[in-house]
């Protein structure tokens, strides 16, 4: 970096791994093979990109900071199955990028350490976007990680935890402390691994339903489940047939939105539907 003046960036999330222990795991933990593609995301000056071009059959990396485009040629050019892609992630169209540069892959995974300034919107935009991937694992702020993995009932779970595990299976691969970086980021850090589901969590109808439905019931942590759906999806006239909803569903007004599993809140959005036309 000091050879081609290149200071980081904050604001890019520029927080550079430097343990080889971690950069192992993390490629480990995506099950790798020469059959497979690892779509990389913010390759920085190319440690991870290195250790995946030795895992996978192709890796394509997509970096915003066009400054770390002549050091990643030269970190990489004994690779010739890796390839760099300048843009920014939440712009580029990741169903054509994924079908074009991993022709011939038997599968794809997402492996990265996330900016984590863009950590939610990125991951979303994965699940959303329904690629056909195999993993994902990335490196992220362990606060948010806990809150992917997050089952009911506790503090953690929330409307994150639900659209993660509606489109994935997570597993906690590590907890990182922040001595891995440069420069070290104020949070802890944790790798984590999103198995993505062949087919969703619970059979849902209407997807964006479903997840408004989610997305109310949080609105107010403390409020009863009853109490946020009323106030985003009722009148004081139609109240009464919240309540035909909620004995449908089988669940007690009196509940809190983190105490419901997904297939509840499935069951919950299809009734609301019915009641609401
Ligand atoms: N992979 C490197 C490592 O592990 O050392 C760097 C990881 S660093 C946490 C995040 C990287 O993402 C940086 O290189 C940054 O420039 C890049 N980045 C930030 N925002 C991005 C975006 N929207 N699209 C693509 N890359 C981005």
């Amino acid at each position: 970096m000091q050879r081609y003046g290149f200071t980081l960036k904050k604001s890019l999330g520029q927080n550079f791994l430097i343990d080889h222990n971690i950069l192992h795991k993390i490629v480990a933990a995506a099950e790798l093979d020469k059959s497979k593609g690892a779509l990389e995301i913010g390759p920085g000056i190319g440690a991870l990109t290195q250790q995946l071009a030795k895992a996978a059959g192709r890796v394509v990396a997509i970096e915003i900071d066009q400054r770390l485009l002549p050091m990643l040629g030269e970190t990489l050019q004994a690779f010739p199955n890796a390839e760099v892609v300048h843009g920014d992630v939440l712009k580029l169209p990741l169903d054509k990028l994924v079908e074009e540069r991993f022709k011939g892959c038997s599968s794809v995974s997402v492996v990265a350490n996330l900016p984590y300034y863009v950590t939610t919107p990125i991951i979303m935009k994965l699940l959303e976007s329904r690629l056909p991937l195999e993993h994902i694992v990335v490196m992220i702020q362990k606060e948010v990680a806990d809150r992917m993995a997050a089952k009911p009932g506790g503090k953690d779970y929330g409307s994150l935890s639900i659209a993660v595990q509606y489109y994935c299976e997570p597993e906690l691969v590590t907890i990182v402390p922040n001595t891995v970086f440069i420069p070290q980021p104020n949070v802890d850090s944790a790798v984590i691994k999103l198995k993505v589901r062949q087919q969703p969590a619970a059979a849902v109808d209407d997807e964006a339903f479903f997840f408004a439905v989610v997305q109310a019931s949080f609105a107010q942590r403390r409020k009863t489940i009853a109490n946020n759906l009323a106030g985003r999806f009722f009148t004081k006239e139609t109240k009464g047939k919240l309540e035909v909803a909620l004995k449908a569903a089988g669940i007690e007004a009196s509940r809190r939105g983190e105490t419901l599993s997904i297939e509840e809140f499935a069951r919950l959005s299809r009734e609301l539907a019915r009641v609401l036309g």
